[in-house]
């Protein structure tokens, strides 16, 4: 039996594991130099004034529906295929995710379908950088500007991605990266803000830690807070980490690469759509099934390729029919085809940085015999 293939893992070398050590003999674990450190160095990436560390992804969604002051009355447009925390930070905090659904091809949110979403209690558009394919922001800003909407950018799956040469997450008024083990890069668990904002920056770290402010104490709380902080400890492996991300992403480049190539001219599926406006920072690869295969015909080839040792899933389940959501707002299958229809035969392949030729070829024959 050939060894396993992981459908993701993380890329840590002996300098991750020794910015971690070297933590570990200071008394600074959390609120220390490194989360300042790493703050900076990851504003600089991105050409950010700010960025704001806090314990996940989903954490600095959150963080900024707060800061924006979304809350119940609020709608906010986003779009049903994604992962469920691009929609749950709206909910957490009693506003009403409405959903618009996704271009077939590029797999994002239809911008050409948004103006007809918003209404008199729309605050804000999130719209997510699926697959580290960036959503297409240009009519996303005109709406926004047109209608004086937030945007909260989630571009947790495309650290490194550019639109029409501008980074992933600085399109909006803010972005969210996550650091998350099958991320671009990882601290474990982890998140990250950005903005040009200053007073929103200020807001958010005052949010991640409990309400606090700058010069009141450790037991002032002049607003409600959470304790969304990250250690650290995880701010060392992130600069560890910030430091080799143009080799990650070349690598994941090359992998992505290496499948378009094999899986060129294979008629029964289809793979994400780039734009030209769009350089990619590849997160997962994903194929999805010609119209021809069902759910049930999709569910099987995930079952076999796993009994064939190679990792695989199903990528995304709409939010709209998440128990909760249907429950919550009598969402029913039909409600937006485009969505349902996509992620009904999407497989997820084994994606990551050490994936050999030989893997790729190995993954794609198993496939395709199974097709
Ligand atoms: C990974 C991810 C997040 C954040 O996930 P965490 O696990 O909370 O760090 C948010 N949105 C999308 C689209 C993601 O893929």
């Amino acid at each position: 039996m050939p060894e396993r293939i992981p459908l993701a893992r993380p890329n840590i070398t002996q300098a991750e594991i020794d910015a971690v050590v070297a933590v570990l003999q200071t008394p600074n674990l959390s609120l220390g130099p490194k989360l300042t450190e790493f703050e900076r160095a990851f504003a600089d990436y991105c050409g950010t004034n700010e960025a704001v560390a806090c314990s996940s992804g989903t954490a600095g969604l959150h963080i900024l529906t707060r800061a924006y002051g979304l809350s119940p009355g609020n709608e906010v447009v986003t779009t049903p295929f994604s992962f469920v925390a691009s929609a749950n930070c709206a909910l957490i905090e009693g506003a009403i995710p409405v959903f618009v659904d996704v271009d077939p091809h590029t797999w994002n949110i239809d911008a050409t379908r948004i103006e007809a979403a918003v209404t008199t209690k729309t605050k804000a558009i999130i719209p997510v950088d699926v697959f580290g394919n960036v959503a297409d922001m240009s009519p996303i800003e005109t709406l926004a500007r047109t209608h004086n909407l937030r945007v909260i950018e989630d571009s947790c799956e495309a650290l490194g991605a550019r639109y029409r040469g501008r980074p992933a997450g600085t399109l909006g008024d803010a972005g969210v990266f996550g650091f998350y083990p099958n991320k671009q890069m990882t601290t474990g668990e982890g998140g990250m803000i950005i903005t040009d904002d200053g007073e929103i920056a200020r807001l958010c770290r005052s949010l991640r830690n409990q309400g606090r402010d700058g010069g009141g104490g450790w037991l002032a709380h002049p607003r409600l807070g959470y304790n969304y902080r990250l250690s650290d400890i995880n701010c060392a492996l992130g600069i560890a980490q910030l430091a080799r991300i143009d080799e990650l992403i070349a690598q994941r480049c090359r992998v992505l690469s290496a499948y378009q190539t094999r899986l060129s001219g294979e008629r029964r599926i289809a793979l994400q759509r780039l734009t030209p406006e769009v350089e990619i920072s590849p997160f997962v690869f994903v194929v999805r099934l010609a119209d021809a295969y069902t759910q049930n015909d999709r569910d099987r080839i995930l079952c076999e390729l796993d009994d064939r040792g190679i990792g695989c899933s199903n990528y995304f389940t709409p939010i709209h029919l998440q128990p909760f959501y249907r429950e919550r707002f009598g969402y029913k299958p039909g409600d937006f085809p485009v969505c349902e229809g996509l992620a009904q035969r999407t497989v997820a392949l084994p994606f990551h940085h050490e994936l050999t030729e030989h893997d790729i070829d190995r993954v794609c024959h198993e496939l395709q015999a199974l097709l």
